[in-house]
């Protein structure tokens, strides 16, 4: 038997259910289960995703056996609903939608009102007594159809301004200017008819074909487009983004039509059953009496709040679905209930009243910012909705970022006054220079620099640069339209219909009104107020929520994976702490002769590179080693009684001779020696690739005075702070390392330097003394390696520049061709190339283990706070990632959904 591919749903005999997301598209399998569920759903049929796959890989053609199928459905479809398509005296109208396996919201097309032609429409509008209707289902068909069928899947690129659709707009436009109607509904069935007409020869002449008005050639040119559409710019560019695969395809969903516009009896809207911006439990939405539902997101009108209590400053004057049709929002209120019940989590929904009657077209797991996933999750855990496990699962770690991101520093904002106001679409704060365009988006955040993306209102055609920029602000649109749809899905700052501003494309200036501002102007927006200042404000991080630290406590239930940071000051221990390091994992010693406070210790360090015989180095160490035990032991004590990996000095010695002639010359004076004799000190240290160079355990092999200095450092720092009746736990960790002597050498000197210092202080000690493994030849013969080793820590900064022979900081000139063409699927220095570099770590940690069974394994690079390689690093069975303070809580909770995830 062929391959089934497709699928009906209606109140009798579904085919499908909500777990057949890889098939039906998440739209296809949500309408199925809704009809499942006996909600009201208009019938229809699926066809599934595996057939967008065929229908490439054929050419775009549809074989004779999904036309069969085709039939099928769609004559069951007919009897559910009672009417036949194409028929003249009682005609059924589809609707084509796209579908794939995660929404991918405005990127892939819809054709509404399919099957309405000369012959039906005279049915039709007896039906419903209503011609006016009809004729304006036609119109808006012939829009939909002549733009999305007959251009776009074309592959037609018409030049700015000149698509069919604003072409058509424009007879449109131009027929209410010269009847003087304010608005598309003074627009008569006589005007109507007249536009129809006029549509029609204008796409004749466009796009030289007529319009075709056989119902069923309109049906396959829809779902063909819809097809198409998943290899669209738009769509393509999007699943870039997202990462979502292109072998996936969409489903198409075929569906009878129900109207909204069927007079002031009917309405179209969309809601979530929860805020999906703030997380609050209030059923929330938009409505619009007598009207389709693009008409809702499109930001053409201001749509009516839902409820009451939902309402806001920019909807506060219009009328609630709840004071306007109470019976029929109860209805809805009921439904939202048994969906959420069911779904156990907040759903995403469009409906339909046709006249007086509620019908359900779409509902999904709603997309939600970062602060109303963590809300949702521990109130539905509150309402016996979920369990913990599902909490966990509940927030993505990325999302994490957004509650530990900008906000504005409230005091700032107090004493600022805002110049414009809209709808809080997306959460935060952001601040960068004004542009207007997408194209100036991306090609300004290239130049490193920060944006606020202005525009009247976005489209789906502007996403790459609302990725890029920081904020996004637009003059039209309600809380569901794209460009709040798309804001909040990634978490960014936005707000919309902040109707007041006027913007000027062709002089690239908006007016707000006395306020005016250019490109490249400073503007700060407040995403969770909806408000817009003038300038810079200064911002903050958005910490010390009660709710996040429950959560995170949650997580932790069912985390095994270890979690540390990487932190060279106790100003960074304590951040790290505070979101929940369990030790630090990198101690970088040379970051204390870097900024604030490092001019003494970083002259001292000077003068130890600038000596000439190993006496003066030895006296030079010495004057260094009080600031290097003094950096020590200000981390350990705020790390006090967690571990603390302390690694010895690991760049290349030239890095810390000053390069221009007047620092040299200052140098020199104050070391009492000739300038020449500094530069021809930093000619002879000079590496060519000093990346490779004498640096890491190198430097100790050639001075071991040079370890030795901070080996004793960190053990009298430890010392010290025991007999201050504290618990330090110093780890010595040695970098850049290749052979298992190199080890050895150096761990002479720290047994001896140990003993020395326990029987000078009488404080006994235990120290861990292990090796980061950041080069393919240890990982190599890690089993020797853990011969001496007591831990490895992955240095996969090193370890991915080395194996891929990719300079980590050179990669940036060309890391954007490998990820265009695809040679790369992802930047290796920001999660673990786990084909390659991966493999290196398994052998190292099953090599390492087979030595020592007890061997502690942890990771340092970049990489540690980034969730997927987090996952790897769980499922390869290290003991502990480390990473950034920042990225502490998201590695707690991408460890936590991994130990959950692999017990599945
Ligand atoms: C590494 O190489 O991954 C590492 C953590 O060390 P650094 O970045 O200091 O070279
Ligand atoms: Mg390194």
């Amino acid at each position: 038997m062929a391959q089934k591919y497709v699928y009906f749903f209606g109140p009798q005999g579904t085919e499908g259910d909500a777990t057949m997301k890889n098939t039906l598209g998440g739209k296809g399998a949500n309408l199925a289960e809704m009809a499942k569920l006996n909600l009201p759903v208009p019938s229809g049929f699926t066809i599934s995703t595996e057939f967008c796959t065929v229908f490439f890989a054929e050419g775009r053609q549809f074989p004779q056996s999904l036309r069969d199928e085709v039939a099928a459905a769609l004559a069951k479809t007919e009897a559910a609903m009672g009417m036949k398509f194409g028929d003249v005296e009682n005609p059924l109208l589809l609707s084509c939608r796209s579908g794939a396996r995660t929404s991918m919201p405005g990127m892939m097309e819809t054709v509404l009102n399919v099957g309405l032609c000369p012959a039906t429409i005279p049915g039709l509008a007896e039906k419903t007594k209503n011609e006016r209707f009809v004729y304006d289902a036609y119109r808006r068909l012939i829009m939909m159809y002549s733009d999305v069928v007959m251009e776009k899947a074309e592959d037609i690129e018409p030049a700015e301004g000149k698509g069919i659709r604003v072409q058509l707009e424009h007879i449109m436009a131009k027929m209410k200017k010269s009847k003087k109607y304010a608005s598309d509904t003074d627009l008569t069935a006589a005007d109507l008819k007249t536009l129809c007409k006029k549509f029609k020869e204008k796409v004749k002449e466009v796009l030289g074909r007529e319009f075709p008005d056989d119902p069923h050639e309109q049906l396959w040119g829809a779902v063909g487009a819809v097809f198409k559409s998943w290899e669209g710019r738009r769509a393509v560019s999007y699943r870039k983004i997202e990462g979502i695969p292109g072998e996936w395809g969409t489903a198409c969903n075929v569906q009878s039509m129900v109207f909204g516009n069927l007079g002031d009896t009917s309405a179209t809207g969309v809601a979530f059953s929860r805020n999906p911006a703030t997380g609050e439990n209030k059923f929330y939405g938009e409505w619009l009496v007598n009207a389709q539902g693009e008409d809702v997101v499109a930001g053409i009108r201001t749509p009516n709040p839902l409820n009451e209590e939902t309402k806001n400053p920019q909807n506060q004057h219009l009328k609630s679905l709840q004071t306007e049709w109470p019976a029929l929002y109860k209805e809805l209120d009921d439904i939202r209930a048994r969906l959420e019940r069911h779904y156990h989590d907040m759903q995403d929904i469009e409906f339909t009243i046709q006249e007086g009657k509620l019908y359900m077209l779409q509902c999904r797991n709603g997309k939600r910012t970062g602060t109303a996933a963590l809300n949702m999750a521990m109130d539905m855990l509150a309402e016996g909705l979920i369990d913990e496990k599902t909490a966990v699962t509940r927030v993505q770690p990325a999302q994490l970022d957004e509650l530990l991101h900008p906000i504005i520093n409230p005091e700032s904002e107090k004493r600022a006054e805002a110049f414009l106001s809209g709808l809080p679409a997306g959460p935060g704060g952001a601040c960068g220079k004004i542009v207007f365009t997408s194209v100036e988006a991306v090609e300004t955040k290239k130049k490193g620099e920060k944006v606020i993306l202005v525009r009247e209102e976005t489209n789906p055609e502007d996403v790459e640069g609302m990725r890029a920029a920081e904020g996004i602000l637009t003059a039209r649109g309600g809380m569901t339209s794209h460009a709040a749809l798309v804001a909040r899905g990634w978490g960014k700052c936005c707000i919309v219909g902040a109707g007041d501003m006027k913007i000027d494309l062709g002089v690239k200036r908006m007016t707000v009104g006395e306020v005016k501002l250019k490109e490249g102007d400073l503007i700060t927006l407040n995403g969770t107020k909806g408000k817009a200042y003038a300038g810079a404000l200064e911002m903050m991080d958005a910490t010390e929520n009660p709710r996040f630290q429950g959560f995170m406590k949650i997580v932790d239930k069912f985390r095994t994976l270890g979690v540390r940071t990487n932190a060279d000051t106790p100003e960074d221990a304590k951040v790290a702490r505070l979101f929940g390091a369990e030790g630090i994992g990198l101690f970088r010693t040379e970051h204390m002769f870097y900024g604030a406070g490092s001019d003494e210790p970083l002259f001292l360090l000077r003068k130890m590179i600038l000596s000439k015989t190993l006496d003066e180095r030895k006296a030079a160490l010495a004057e260094l080693f009080p600031f290097v035990k003094r950096s020590m032991k200000g981390t350990l004590e705020a790390m006090d009684g967690l571990p603390v990996t302390m690694r010895l000095l690991d760049p290349p010695l030239h890095e810390f001779v000053p390069q221009d002639p007047a620092r040299q010359k200052e140098l020199a004076a104050s070391l009492g020696i000739r300038p020449f004799e500094i530069k021809k000190r930093g000619e002879a240290l000079h590496e060519t690739n000093p990346m490779m160079g004498h640096r890491g355990v190198r430097l100790g092999i050639t001075y071991p005075e040079v370890t030795e200095m901070q080996v004793r450092a960190m053990f009298e720092a430890a010392a010290e702070l025991k007999k201050e009746g504290k618990s330090p736990k110093p780890e010595l960790m040695v970098p850049v390392t290749c052979d298992v002597r190199e080890l050895d050498v150096t761990k002479v000197i720290f047994d001896r330097v140990k003993k020395e210092v326990q029987e000078q202080t009488g404080v006994e000690m235990h120290c861990l003394y292990g090796t980061m493994i950041e080069i393919p030849r240890a990982c190599l013969i890690a089993d020797k390696m853990a011969k001496t080793a007591q831990f490895f820590s992955f240095g996969t900064n090193d370890l991915t520049q080395m194996s891929f022979g990719f300079s980590r900081d050179d990669i940036g000139s060309f890391l954007h061709d490998y990820l265009e063409d695809n040679i790369l699927s992802a930047d290796p220095f920001q999660t673990i190339d786990q084909e390659g570099v991966g493999q290196l770590i398994q052998m190292a940690v099953s090599k390492g283990r087979a030595t020592r069974g007890d061997l502690k394994i942890g990771i340092c690079g970049e990489q540690g706070g980034d969730p997927a390689s987090v996952e790897f690093c769980f499922r390869t069975g290290l003991n502990y990632v480390s990473c950034s303070p920042y990225r502490v809580p998201i590695a707690r909770l991408a460890a936590a959904q991994a130990s959950i995830k692999a017990k599945k």
